[in-house]
C-alpha cells in the first residue's frame, strides 16, 4: 500500500504524443540563483537575452536573489523596468543556493528551464548544445566539468570521497561532477516541484526523478568577480546533508562495525583468560586497556554522531517550514518577441 500511496501522490507525466520538439516554437525560462553577483549579472543578462531570444519563441530570465547585500536589488529592479523578459525574485534572506534554485523552478513557466550560476562560470554558449539534445527528446541535459585541475587538492579529494560514499545506495545514481548548469524539460521541473522534502539536495533530487538524461562536457570559466561562497567547511556540511538525505548505509556500517568489534573483543577476552589459566601469565595491559577504551569511545561517538545527523535531518523535515520566503517579485513571466522599452 506504501507504493500505491506514493504513486497516488505523484502525478504521472502524461504520455506525450511523439511531437517534434523545436526550440523556435517553445518557451524557455532561465533560472539564476544569485548571491552578491550584481557585477556578473550586468555582463551575463544581456548575453543570455540575445542567445535565448534567437533560440526560442518566448523567454523569461528569473534571477533569484538569495539575500544579496550588494547592489543586486537596485540593479535588478532597474533591469526589470527596462526589459520585460527579466524577472526578479528577492528572497527575504540567504536561504542557500538549493532553496534559491527551488524558488526559481517553482516560478518558471517555460516548456524548457535552464538553470545556471550567475558568476559567469557557466558558459552560456553551452545552452545551444543542450537545446540540441532536448530537441532530440532528452528530458534533462546536465553539464559536467571536464577537469578539476583548477581546484585545490583537498577539495578534489573531498569530492572524490563524497561521490564514492554516495555510491553506497545503488538505487539512485548521482552523476559525479555534474553541476547545476542544466536544461530541464517541463516534465522534470514538475516532478522536482512535487518533491516535498525541505532539505533540497538538488544533485540527488535530479537523479531521483529519473527521465532521459544526457551529459555535455565543458570547462568552467574562471570566477571573474568575488569569491565562491562554498568554503571547504560548508561543502563538508553540504556533503553530509546529501549523504543523509540519500543513503542509509552509514547506519548499517555502525551496526556491523559494532558487531565485528564486539566479536573481536570476546575472542581477545577468551584468549586472556586462557593465557592466565593455562600459561600462568599475569594479566597485563594497562596500555592495551587505554588504547582499547579510547578506540571504542571514538567509535561509539562517531556512531552516535552519525545517528545524530539523521535525527537532525528528520527534525528539519518535520518542522515543515517553507523552503524560502519571498520578499519582492518583479516582472510577469514569459514574453514573446522584442522587449518593451
Ligand atoms: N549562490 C546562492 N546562494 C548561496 C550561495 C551561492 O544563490 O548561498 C549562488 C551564487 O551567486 C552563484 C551560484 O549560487 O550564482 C554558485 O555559487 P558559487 O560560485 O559560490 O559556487 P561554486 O561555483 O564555487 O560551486
Ligand atoms: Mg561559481
Amino acid at each position: 500500500s506504501d507504493v500505491r500511496a506514493a504513486a497516488g501522490d505523484v502525478p504521472v507525466a502524461p504520455v506525450a504524443m511523439p511531437r517534434v520538439r523545436k526550440a523556435t516554437e517553445a518557451s524557455v525560462s532561465c533560472v539564476i540563483p544569485a548571491l552578491n553577483e550584481a557585477r556578473s549579472l550586468r555582463i551575463l543578462l544581456p548575453m543570455l537575452i540575445v542567445l535565448l531570444h534567437d533560440a526560442f519563441a518566448c523567454l523569461e530570465i528569473i534571477v533569484v536573489d538569495d539575500g544579496s547585500s550588494d547592489d543586486t536589488p537596485e540593479f535588478m529592479s532597474e533591469f526589470c523596468r527596462r526589459d520585460a523578459r527579466v524577472r526578479y525574485l528577492q528572497l527575504s534572506r540567504n536561504f542557500g543556493k538549493e532553496a534559491a534554485l527551488s524558488a526559481g523552478l517553482e516560478l518558471a513557466m517555460g516548456q524548457v528551464v535552464v538553470t545556471m550560476d550567475a558568476d559567469l562560470q557557466h558558459p552560456p554558449a553551452l545552452i545551444a548544445r543542450m537545446v540540441a539534445h532536448w530537441e532530440q527528446g532528452i528530458d534533462m541535459v546536465y553539464a559536467v566539468r571536464e577537469a578539476r585541475d583548477d581546484e585545490r587538492l583537498l577539495k578534489r579529494i573531498g569530492t572524490r570521497l563524497f561521490y564514492f560514499l554516495m555510491k553506497g545506495t545503488g538505487k539512485v545514481r548521482i552523476q559525479p561532477d555534474a553541476c547545476d548548469f542544466r536544461l530541464l524539460d517541463r516534465k522534470v521541473v514538475q516532478a522536482l516541484c512535487q518533491l516535498p522534502e525541505r532539505t533540497r539536495f538538488m544533485k540527488g533530487l535530479y537523479a531521483w526523478v529519473g527521465f532521459r538524461t544526457q551529459a555535455v562536457y565543458y570547462q568552467p570559466d574562471e570566477r571573474r568577480f568575488g569569491a565562491s561562497s562554498f568554503s571547504l567547511f560548508r561543502l563538508i556540511g553540504h556533503g553530509l546533508q546529501g549523504l543523509t538525505a540519500f543513503t542509509t548505509w552509514p547506519l548499517r556500517v555502525a551496526m556491523f562495525g559494532g558487531m565485528l568489534l564486539a566479536g573481536l573483543a570476546l575472542l581477545y577476552g577468551l584468549y586472556v583468560v586462557f593465557e592466565y589459566l593455562m600459561i600462568g601469565n599475569p594479566v597485563r595491559g594497562y596500555s592495551t586497556l587505554i588504547v582499547a577504551q579510547s578506540f571504542l569511545a571514538g567509535i561509539i561517538l562517531i556512531s552516535v554522531g552519525m545517528v545524530g545527523e539523521y535525527v537532525a535531518h528528520i527534525y528539519e523535515e518535520v518542522k515543515r517550514r517553507p523552503l524560502f520566503i519571498v520578499s519582492r517579485q518583479m516582472g510577469q513571466g514569459l514574453v514573446q518577441g522584442s522587449p518593451r522599452v
